[in-house]
């Protein structure tokens, strides 16, 4: 309920093993029950003119939410520059989820899909949007059938004028997450990313300016502008600010969306807010961003999980998809696994990655990994690939030769 994002029912709740999860009711709230709570009239202000596009931009910049798929570009800063351009203006929304171990975006869907909406229509109003394409990852069944029949009592009952809206199934592709594929599919082509510039911002789905989100930035939208951006940006650990939603996943006792602090370390999130680690298994080491987002040993339990605090550990926090590992596990195992996940996803549009990946897979599987040729592969692949799958792929071999060299001398 609104509750769920008051700061020190946070603080408490967080406290239990379980706390996190308890945060979030399984039951979702359907359109009747979020209108009878107060929704949609935030919605409803904003198309009444009691809130100015200046007071709301400034609220979004203000509270420092940045977008939540894991590029972290600041919300507010993106409304204003796709606001600036010309109109006819699109929408994005990006709740394709494809990176592996992330699941909040479903959470959240499967649980409040109106404080989402409702983000949506305030960013639609404020930005000057006609048409918003809602892209949703194509496994999602649940979340489909459930969005389908909200939006026909939203349309039924508008709380303001509604762009149109079009909900638009994924097709399968991890890739169709990056935001220019993404925007290729919904165009009903091949989803292969765009050489930039011109930027999504400037030309983007259709040929016009578009403003890309991903669910969950979308969903924060209501609460920061009700409550003032201060309620937001008053959480966080360790000198960041915010709030972030942790998919965390592996050799936890309570794995699952962990709504927590920006900047708590790994041991705090699996301490404080997983119950610890599972009977059996001592904690070796985590993936702090999904796939993408590099490996990093226990020993390296502090550092704040936010974005820009794990670049130079050669990692970053993407969507926030922390895997856990024990002693059980070895990093070199998780670190083949995920490059055979990116010589599958690999859209093929380039050869540093189409290739790279394959050859990456195969000479890791090397009992004693040929470290200067992989470290070649590496660098062609970073510079040279269009788009971040190829350029990120390198990370889990650079990662385990760095922070787990036993395992592959
Ligand atoms: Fe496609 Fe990989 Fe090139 Fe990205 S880096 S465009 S996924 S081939």
């Amino acid at each position: 309920d609104d509750g769920q994002f008051d700061p020190a029912a946070l603080a408490e709740k967080s406290v239990s093993p379980q706390g996190a999860n308890q945060l979030l009711s399984p039951n979702y709230v359907g359109f009747e029950a979020y209108k009878a709570k107060g929704g949609y009239a935030l919605a409803k202000e904003v198309a009444e003119g009691k809130h100015s596009v200046e007071s709301v931009i400034k609220a979004m910049e203000n509270s420092g939410l940045r977008g939540l798929g894991g590029a972290g570009f600041p919300a507010g800063r993106k409304w204003r520059i796709v606001k600036d351009q010309p109109a006819p203006r699109l929408m994005a929304v990006n709740i394709d989820e494809g990176e592996p171990g992330t699941f909040k975006d479903r959470t959240y869907l499967e649980r409040d899909p109106h404080r989402f909406l409702e983000g949506l229509l305030v960013a639609a109003q404020v930005v000057g949007i006609d048409a918003c394409y809602i892209y949703l990852r194509d496994e999602y069944h649940g979340c489909r059938e459930l969005l389908e029949a909200e939006l026909v009592k939203l349309k039924a009952n508008p709380p303001c004028k509604l762009p149109l809206i079009e909900l638009r199934r994924g097709a399968g592709a991890y890739i169709c997450g990056e935001e220019s594929a993404m925007i290729e599919s919904i165009e009903g082509k091949r989803g292969e990313p765009r050489m930039r510039p011109p930027y999504i911002a400037q030309v983007g789905l259709f040929g016009r300016p578009t403003l890309e989100h991903n669910m969950e930035t979308l969903y924060w939208v209501r609460d920061i502008v009700q409550r003032g951006p201060d309620w937001f940006s008053a959480f966080g650990l360790n000198g960041r600010k915010g709030l972030r939603s942790f998919s965390v996943s592996g050799r936890v006792n309570y794995p699952g969306v962990k709504l927590a602090p920006a900047g708590i370390t790994i041991q705090q999130l699996i301490d404080d807010y997983c119950g610890g680690m599972q009977d059996g298994h001592k904690f070796y080491g985590y993936l702090p961003g999904g796939a993408s987002g590099g490996i990093l040993p226990a020993t390296m339990n502090d550092i704040p999980l936010d974005f820009d605090t794990l670049q130079p550990y050669g990692c970053f926090i993407g969507s926030a998809a922390v895997v856990v590992f024990s002693e059980k596990d070895r990093a070199r195992d998780v670190a083949l696994n995920v490059m055979r996940f990116f010589e599958h996803e690999s859209c093929g549009q380039c050869t540093p990655c189409r290739v790279g990946t394959g050859k990456a897979a195969q000479l890791m599987e090397a009992k004693s990994w040929d470290q200067s040729t992989l470290e070649d592969l590496a660098t062609v692949m970073v510079d040279a690939s269009i788009c971040g799958l190829g350029q990120a792929a390198p990370n889990p071999i650079r990662c385990t030769n760095k922070y787990f060299p036993n395992e592959v001398a």
